[in-house]
């Protein structure tokens, strides 16, 4: 029984109606969709606002109650079960939009808005919040958010985690903060990442800003119906590994389509067997029809025997409709269902399907089929009687044995619906003793004691408090011991691959020279490497390339100092053309994977000018980003999974080579930008594109900087989709000839009649205003033209008179950046040159002048805007700037993170904002 005193506070802050005591009342909130244990709570609260919000946690934790956050309750893992009791808070209330601003392409909503409402209301303007989920009608954001919930059109698109830009939270401490501000590259830890698919373990999230994607102009639905799932998962199969990028490709078999087909009229076929894999295209209608029909042609090789379009949007709208409804229609066959999630390289669904087939007859049980095929995000539904035990047991044998089979072809036990109390025995045969750690520390830097949502993800015998104490203890040093580390070192990786003394000058870190640099032939050495740093308690600084060694802050030099370098990690470890993944140790160069890519007719859609030296490793731990993310996303997005060595030499491997996970916390994000920080990342998993048929890029010059941006404003709210979007202001391509200003290159990539329509209306669009007629670049010319791009903002060797910065604002700040840096440049006498990722509002400043001139303008933006980031100087003039731009609110937690990961501050220390 709750004391009656806490019950008055709760209702004086929220009102009596907001606050749920009566038993009955309560034990509507026992359960979530999963029907796998009720548990009520001792009471509701249903906030407002944030602050509501914070004050309630405030009271909970007071009376040392647990809280666990609920949105509509259709999680499918019971993670929003309050298994310990405690206070719920239900974010039922909590539904409005606050914000929506189409120039910076995001919103700011309430958790508890439901993602169909949200979506109506954006579609009035043209836009979109991507994420899908079939149960869109009644989840919410926060629960979105908290599974990092997928959907058909997730294929092309991508998961919530691509959608969320920042979120307010609040903590453990009952403090309530905003994990970012949405703005792109910001630096720092990505809390939201971690805060994304957190199954309400880190906190009660109060407000979510989402990333607004424009609807596209034109789509087609078809039906393609198969003889068997394992026919349209073959298809599925085969329709990726051709290149293709449909926006879904969703399965449902005979069972999911007898669910559903009367009730919405689809008058499919139910024969036994008979699968229906629905295809949908979007973009600009050109090209759209040639797209749908190789796509089609893939399926009719694969066994469609009939292909059947949705030709009107209601009836578009029908087979989504039924698709999404096809969980709930299953109380049509059977009492109840065991709803599996799990996700697999996508070449492997065929034999999965096989296998859950043969899961099925062995156990006697029915299964229904219905998943995000295209995803590899298979979604067995075993139906079953809950009130007869055996036929219990049965569904979780099979479950069990799709899970197992996941596991062991490279998937996971997760693609959405999180681990919840469903899966937390599952998750120690996913994970490795000191991979489980890891994930605990990070629940003890946020969680400590274990107050937000107890007794979730991980298995009730080994609770998070105590495998993050084990992994401290595992850590801890007891300061420097006498080994010989160059001894070890040497025996480690041999004498040929140590150097010491005066040979390290070439790995010097700005003017600090290393006692040692080493170069492991592998992960295995490469761990054992750490481990002899971490036995001598020695200053580690990872090394790539050595491209970006001069980003961050001074080191702050110990002895002994050991530069560990990944330039003999090259090879490629997983490479599976056909699911459009690659896996690598970490310092393959870009341009070498590019190269290999290549072969296949693949690719990474970054271009960096020093890419024959850039490693993956040191571009993911940068954080870097090029001017193709207007259409493809950045690193952030396709990387898949990391393999780090932890301090201590630890292996362990975060996310897996599949493009869907909710297996655990988001660790791979975290790494993403942590500037060698958290550990050495050793390997890496991405997604890869096809190489685009066709490439074009179009150079508009204006008479002024207003008219330039106007047309850039104008662009952003057509439903066109150019994949790069640049501004450039002083800048000479090639070198030598006259300098561009107030210049826009757009490229357009895809099927050539896409691209020919981008070419034709964007110049159509930009003849009135272009002084200079339009300029077309192809092939070689185009390729250079990046490439130039790129070299231009970044020197090989800094002068003493120069400053490169990046600039990150809103898009709508465009303008006002580039005012104020071209005034300043101007009042000073600086030479400024300017590559601007314009619909992202990123710029790269290129300065050069006297020092003065250029510490002026370094202030005078950084007095303005909080993303002013210094890239490159000399270093006497470095010593005067600030590098990272405005300190966030976040940074204590960030160094949290840091000091729970690396608690003797031996990982590239000093160097980052952290
Ligand atoms: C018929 C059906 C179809 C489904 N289809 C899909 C699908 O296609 N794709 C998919 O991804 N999922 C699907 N799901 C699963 C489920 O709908 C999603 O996981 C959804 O995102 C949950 O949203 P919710 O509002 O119901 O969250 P809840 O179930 O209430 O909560 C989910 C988790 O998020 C946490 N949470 C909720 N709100 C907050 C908050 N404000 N702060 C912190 N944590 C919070 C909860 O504690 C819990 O751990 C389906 C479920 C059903 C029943």
């Amino acid at each position: 029984m709750v004391q009656s005193q806490l019950i008055n506070d709760l209702q004086n802050v929220l009102g009596r109606h907001a606050v749920v005591v009566e038993p009955d009342a309560l034990r509507t909130y026992d359960a979530d969709a999963s029907w796998i244990v009720a548990h009520a709570p001792q009471v509701v609260v249903l906030p407002q606002t944030s602050e509501q919000t914070a004050t309630v946690v405030r009271m909970a934790l007071q009376a040392g109650m647990p809280i666990v956050a609920r949105g509509a309750g259709t999680g499918i893992a019971g993670g929003a079960i309050p298994l310990h009791g405690g206070m719920l808070v239900s974010t039922a209330r909590m539904e409005r939009i606050l914000a929506v601003e189409t120039d910076n392409r995001r919103a700011i909503v309430q958790p508890g808005l439901v993602n169909a409402e949200l979506n109506a209301y954006l579609a009035g303007m043209g836009f979109q919040f991507a994420p899908d989920p079939s149960s869109q009608k009644a989840s919410t954001i926060g629960g979105n958010l908290g599974n990092n919930a997928g959907g058909p059109h997730c294929l092309k698109y991508g998961v919530t985690t691509n959608h969320v830009l920042a979120v307010e939270i609040v903590l453990a401490d009952g403090s309530l903060i905003w994990t970012g501000d949405g703005i792109a590259d910001a630096a720092g830890y990505d809390l939201t990442g971690l805060v994304v698919g957190s199954e309400g373990t880190f906190g009660i999230v109060t407000q979510v800003m989402v990333r607004l994607t424009p609807l596209p102009e034109a789509n087609r639905v078809v039906l393609a119906l198969f003889p068997s799932v394992v026919a349209a998962s073959t298809a599925v199969s085969k329709v990726i590994a051709a290149g293709s990028l449909p926006t879904s490709l969703e399965v449902m078999d005979h069972n999911a389509i007898r669910a559903v087909n009367g009730a919405y009229g689809l008058g499919l076929p139910e024969d036994q067997g008979t699968t229906l894999l629905i295809v949908e295209v979007d973009g600009v209608a050109d090209g759209i029809e040639d797209q749908l029909q190789e796509i089609l042609d893939l399926c009719r090789a694969a066994g469609a025997f009939e292909l059947r379009p949705a030709r009107t949007s209601e009836e578009q709208a029908r087979v989504w409709t039924a698709r999404k409804a096809v969980a709930a229609a299953i109380g049509r066959l059977a009492p109840a269902y065991y709803l599996v999630d799990a996700v697999v390289p996508r070449t492997r669904l065929p034999m999965m399907m096989e296998y859950v087939e043969q899961l099925r007859r062995e156990h006697d049980l029915e299964v229904c089929n219905v998943f995000h095929a295209g995803d590899g995000n298979l979604h067995p539904l075993v139906l079953y009687d809950p009130r007869d035990a055996d036929q219990s047991r049965r569904a979780h044998m099979i479950a069990a044995g799709v899970l197992d089979l996941s596991i062991e072809q490279g998937g996971v036990i997760s693609g959405e619906h999180g681990i919840g109390v469903e899966k937390c025995e599952y998750l120690p045969r996913m994970f490795s003793p000191s991979e489980l750690q890891l994930h605990a520390t990070l629940a003890a830097v946020f969680n400590p004691q274990e107050v937000f949502n107890p007794a979730k993800i991980f298995p009730p015998d080994q609770p998070p408090g105590e495998l993050a104490a084990a992994r401290r203890e595992r850590i801890a040093t007891n300061g420097a011991s006498a080994v010989d580390l160059r001894d070890r070192l040497q025996t480690i990786v041999g004498a040929e691959h140590l150097l010491v003394g005066g040979a390290t000058a070439a790995y010097g870190i700005r003017g600090v020279t290393p006692d040692y640099a080493v170069f492991p032939a592998d992960i295995e050495q490469l761990a054992a490497v750490m481990a002899a740093c971490h036995r001598a308690s020695a200053t580690v600084v990872p090394w790539g390339g050595g491209t970006r060694q001069h980003l961050g802050n001074p080191l702050e030099a110990q002895t002994p100092l050991v530069v560990v370098g990944t330039g003999r990690l090259r090879r490629v470890t997983t490479y599976e053309p056909d699911d459009l993944t690659i896996g690598i140790e970490a310092g393959m160069p870009l341009a070498e994977l590019q190269a290999h890519l290549a072969e296949y007719g693949q690719m990474l859609p970054l271009t960096i000018a020093d890419g024959d030296q850039s490693t993956i490793g040191g571009l993911v731990a940068t954080a870097a980003t090029g001017s193709r993310r207007t259409g493809y996303g950045t690193l952030r997005d396709w990387l898949l999974g990391i393999t780090l060595v932890e301090v201590d030499g630890t292996i362990s491997r975060l996310g897996a080579q599949v493009v869907k996970n909710v297996t655990g916390y988001d660790l791979v994000r975290l790494c993403f930008g942590s500037y060698g920080t958290l550990g050495i990342i050793a390997g890496v998993s991405l997604k890869i594109f096809p190489q685009p048929r066709q490439s074009a890029t179009l150079q508009l010059e204006y008479a002024d900087r207003s008219a330039a941006l106007a047309f850039v404003k104008e662009l952003a709210h057509t439903q066109l989709q150019p994949t790069a979007v640049d501004y450039l202001h002083g800048v000479t391509l090639p070198a030598g000839s006259t300098p561009l200003y107030h210049t826009i290159a757009i490229r357009s990539e895809g099927h050539p009649a896409a691209v020919k329509r981008h070419l034709h209306d964007i110049a159509q669009r930009a003849a009135s205003n272009t002084t200079v007629p339009v300029a077309i670049l192809r092939d070689d010319a185009e390729t250079e033209h990046w490439a130039a791009l790129s070299r231009a903002m970044t020197p090989r060797a800094i002068a003493a008179d120069e400053m490169v910065l990046r600039v990150a604002v809103l898009p709508a700040q465009l303008d006002a950046a580039l005012t104020r840096i071209e005034q300043t440049g101007t009042a000073e006498g600086l030479s400024i040159t300017i590559v601007a990722q314009a619909l992202q509002g990123v710029l790269l400043v290129r300065a050069r002048g006297n020092t003065d001139g250029l510490r002026r303008l370094h202030a005078t933006l950084n007095d303005t805007f909080s993303h002013i980031h210094l890239l490159d100087a000399d270093d006497a003039l470095r010593r005067t700037l600030a590098t990272w731009g405005t300190t966030p609110a976040t940074l204590a937690i960030m160094a949290r993170i840091r000091t729970a990961l690396d608690p003797d501050r031996r990982m590239n220390p000093g160097r980052f904002l952290v």
